[in-house]
């Protein structure tokens, strides 16, 4: 039995890759120390039931965990592992496509443009809790498609600015004769 996620896109939870076709594994199912293993990974995420792993990231946590037992590593020396091991790298978080072969754009920039981080900030917003790495890259086609969003945002951005501009046009002038002293003419009875 497999858990089916509820959305039609199931993606590893570590590695990010779309795997709706391929072996995958119930991460709270596994063993507990490959659970937890990798519950760190994916830290600050949480795992929960409906959460996945592919094949080739229960492996290397299976082999991690092998390897720790063996050496009767601490847990502090864990910590120390470095960057979280992935089963696949070159996947778009996105959509979970693999990359390798195809074009695709880096998240974070040394110097990016104000598109660009804008970019980057939609796409944080949509991985969060998980954290974007100087490594991560998405595919072309996320990258327009998150391009567009930014664009659509900044034009209703920008119309909207239009509109609170345009109360500030010159107010008509009021008729002369109530702005001139009244020198003259009928004065209220009394
Ligand atoms: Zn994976
Ligand atoms: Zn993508």
């Amino acid at each position: 039995m497999v858990n089916r996620a509820k959305s039609n896109r199931i993606m590893c939870i570590n590695c990010n890759l779309c795997i709706n076709k391929l072996r995958r594994y119930p991460a709270l199912e596994l063993d507990k120390k490959i659970t937890s293993l990798l519950s760190e990974w994916v830290y600050p995420q949480i795992i929960t039931q409906d959460d996945v792993v592919c094949e080739a990231c229960k492996d290397l946590a299976m082999a991690k965990v092998n390897v720790f037992i063996k050496q009767e590593v601490t847990d502090d020396d864990c910590q120390q592992a470095g960057p979280s091991p992935r089963g696949h790298t070159n996947v778009c978080p996105l959509c979970g496509i693999s990359i390798l072969r195809r074009q695709s754009n880096k998240i974070l920039s040394d110097n990016p443009s104000e598109l660009h981080q804008a970019i980057y900030d939609i796409i944080q917003n949509r991985l969060a809790p998980r954290q974007i790495t100087e490594s991560d890259r998405v595919c072309h086609a996320c990258w327009l498609r998150t391009r567009r969003q930014v664009l659509r945002i900044n034009s209703l951005a920008k119309s909207l600015l239009s509109i609170k501009d345009a109360p500030q046009e010159p107010a008509p002038q009021e008729p002369a004769t109530l702005t001139e002293p009244s020198t003259s003419g009928s004065t209220p009875a009394g």
